[in-house]
């Protein structure tokens, strides 16, 4: 059955779902390539939102299978982006990871964790939209050669190339690109 449309299917999107995703070019922020499974709307959209916001491991095991065929074959690691402490405790999950444990089955690949939410929260008070910062990461440790980065939605890139310098990643993966993407 189809996880989207609930129509008959022998995988978990039917074919007229599969069909209506978007493929997009690899994108290439700060000299960090990204790879992305679909444009982030509709279908893809959709799935993404149910992994993030109401913990879906369903929908994650869909996205990673449209991912699949993304991960460069010279890839040795996958590498989660973590989803900040907050978000993770509101939402009851990490998208990221759920993403490359679902990757790590379909490629056999392992899954190393590199980077962790940053312990501290910016102080946003007194501060324009424009200083205000994302919450970073800390390092835990640096990817082995070949780390991939993993990650649910690629937006302007700047969060991904903030955790590709700390992890040492050059490479990522996510399961949709957002239109309003700058690049940097
Ligand atoms: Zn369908």
């Amino acid at each position: 059955m189809c996880i989207f449309c609930w129509s008959s299917a022998t995988s978990r999107l039917c074919d007229s779902c599969r069909r209506s995703l978007r493929p997009v070019p690899t994108s290439t922020v700060a000299g960090l390539l990204i790879a992305s499974a679909a444009a982030h709307e509709g279908v893809a959209r959709r799935l993404v939102h149910l992994l993030k916001y109401q913990a879906m491991e369903a929908a994650g095991m869909t996205l990673a299978e449209l991912m699949a065929p993304r991960v460069p074959g010279d890839a040795a690691t996958l590498v989660p982006v973590p989803r900040a402490r907050a978000r993770r405790m509101r939402y009851g999950v990490d998208p990221a990871r759920v993403l490359a444990d679902s990757l790590a089955e379909i490629t056999g690949l392992p899954v190393v964790d590199c980077l962790a939410p940053a312990l501290w929260w910016p102080s946003h008070a007194g501060m324009g939209r424009s200083q205000r910062r994302a919450p970073g990461f800390r390092s835990l440790r640096s990817a082995p050669a070949g780390g991939l980065l993993v990650d649910d939605v690629l937006t302007t890139g700047a969060t991904l190339a903030a955790a590709a310098q700390l992890a040492g990643c050059r490479r990522a993966v996510t399961a949709t690109r957002a239109e309003s993407r700058r690049l940097e």
